[in-house]
C-alpha cells in the first residue's frame, strides 16, 4: 500500500476484525501506549467493534497530558517575567497550571508566542539579542531530537539568549511503572510506532521477557491499529510474549541512529514526574552538564515552586488506564475542551478530549455497518 487512505480501507478492516474475532477465546486487556493511537481508536469506534471481553486500555502517551504541573507553573513564572519571549507549541498554551495558563499570561502582557519548530524559537533569539528567548521542550522520544538539535545549534552559534525549559519523558520506564503497579490489568502493549522510529525496538525485549507481555509496535491508521491488535491477540492466545514490529514502513530495529546520537549528546537521563502519576525513575531527559547554560530551569531559578492540582480531576487514573474518561464526574459538565480542568481534556492527543470530541458519553457499542471504519 502506498497512500494513507489505503490504511483506512473498510474491506481490509472487516477482514482483520474477523480474524481477531476468530482468535479470541477469553478476555484480554491491551494498552495502546500513545494518545495518537487512542484518538484513532475512539474516532473510528475500533474499541466498540472488538469481540466482547477484548478491552483496550488507554495509556499515558500524550506528551501534553503528562507534563507535570510544577513544570507548567515554572513555564508560567518564566513567561511572566519582563524581557522574556516564551515560545511553545500551541497545545501547551491552554494547559491549566495551578491558577492560570499561558493564554492568561499572554493576556496580561507576557510575550508568549506559538511556534511550529524549536528552530523558530532559535531564530527569534538571534533576531532579538536584547531578549531572553525560552522554548518549552516537552514530549516523548519523538519531539526530543529536534529540541536537542535546537540546543546544539544554539551552543554552536553562540546564541546565548536562547534557553529551553525541558520536560522530556521516555516510554520504556513508563511501561515498567505500569506493570509494577499493584492495580495493573494490562496484559499486552501496542507500542508507539513513531517513538520506535526514533529509538528502534531494542529497549523492549527485556520488558516483554520480564513481565511476560507481548509488545507489538503499531502505527496510527485504523488498519495499523487492527493489525497490531490481531498480532497481540495471537501472541496472547498462544501464551507468547515477544516484541513484534507491525509498523515496518516506519520502524527499523535500530531506529534513527543520527537522532539517537543527537539525543545522547545533548540530554542525560533523569527521574521525571508525570502529571497525575508521580515520579518515575529514569523516565525523563534533561540537558546534560555541557549544555547547562541553555537550561531555563537554572537560568531563571524556578525550581522551588509549589503546585495545586484541581481536586476534581482524575486524569492520573485516566493516564494509568484505571478509569475511562467518561467515568470522571466532571467529564462533559464542569470539564470540557473549552473549560478544561486537566491536561487530558486539552491536548489533541488527550483521552478525555478524544471521548468528548467523538461524543463518547457512555454510548453503547455501534453495529459494524454504522462505524466509520467498517
Ligand atoms: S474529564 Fe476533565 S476533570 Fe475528568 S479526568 Fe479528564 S481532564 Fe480531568
Amino acid at each position: 500500500m502506498k497512500y494513507l487512505e489505503e490504511f483506512q480501507n473498510p474491506e481490509l478492516a472487516r477482514g482483520l476484525l474477523e480474524d481477531i474475532r476468530a482468535q479470541v477465546t477469553r478476555p484480554w486487556a491491551l494498552m495502546e501506549v500513545c494518545g495518537g493511537q487512542t484518538h484513532t481508536i475512539i474516532r473510528h469506534g475500533i474499541d466498540q467493534l472488538l469481540p466482547e471481553g477484548l478491552e483496550l486500555i488507554h495509556g499515558p502517551g500524550c506528551p501534553v497530558c503528562v507534563t507535570p504541573l510544577e513544570m507548567i507553573d515554572r513555564a508560567l513564572e518564566i513567561a511572566s517575567r519582563p524581557g522574556v519571549v516564551f515560545c511553545s507549541f500551541g497545545d501547551m498554551l491552554r494547559v491549566p497550571g495551578s491558577d492560570r495558563d499561558l493564554f492568561r499570561v499572554r493576556g496580561e502582557g507576557g510575550d508568549v508566542r506559538v511556534v511550529y519548530s524549536p528552530l523558530d524559537a532559535l531564530r527569534i533569539a538571534r533576531e532579538n539579542p536584547d531578549k531572553e528567548v525560552v522554548f518549552f521542550g516537552i514530549g516523548f522520544e519523538t519531539t526530543a531530537p529536534p529540541n536537542a538539535m535546537a540546543v546544539y545549534q544554539a551552543q554552536k552559534q553562540r546564541v546565548r539568549n536562547f534557553s529551553m525549559l525541558v520536560s522530556h519523558v521516555r516510554v520504556p520506564p513508563a511501561i515498567e511503572a505500569i506493570m509494577e503497579s499493584p492495580d495493573c490489568r494490562v496484559q499486552a502493549f501496542l507500542a508507539a510506532g513513531h517513538v520506535c522510529s526514533v529509538m528502534g525496538t531494542e529497549e523492549y525485549p527485556v520488558l516483554a521477557d520480564r513481565y511476560r507481555v507481548p509488545i507489538v509496535v503499531t502505527g496510527f491508521e485504523p488498519l495499523d491499529i487492527l493489525e497490531g491488535i490481531r498480532r497481540t491477540v495471537r501472541q496472547l492466545e498462544r501464551g507468547e510474549h515477544r516484541v513484534e514490529n507491525a509498523y515496518p514502513r516506519a520502524v527499523r530495529p535500530e531506529g534513527n541512529p543520527a537522532a539517537r546520537d543527537m539525543l545522547e549528546d545533548v540530554f542525560e537521563v533523569t527521574d521525571r514526574a508525570w502529571r497525575g502519576i508521580g515520579v518515575i525513575p529514569r523516565s525523563g531527559w534533561r540537558l546534560s552538564e555541557r549544555y547547562r547554560d541553555h537550561d531555563a530551569e537554572y537560568r531563571f531559578d524556578v525550581r522551588g515552586i509549589t503546585t495545586r492540582e484541581p481536586a476534581q480531576c482524575r486524569s492520573g487514573e485516566v493516564l494509568q488506564g484505571l478509569i475511562k474518561p467518561n467515568q470522571c464526574e466532571a467529564f462533559g459538565t464542569t470539564c470540557t475542551p473549552r473549560t478544561p480542568l486537566g491536561a487530558t481534556m486539552v491536548s489533541s492527543e488527550g483521552a478525555c478530549a478524544a471521548y468528548y470530541l467523538y461524543r463518547r458519553l457512555g454510548t453503547p457499542a455501534v453495529p459494524l455497518e454504522a462505524s466509520p471504519v467498517a
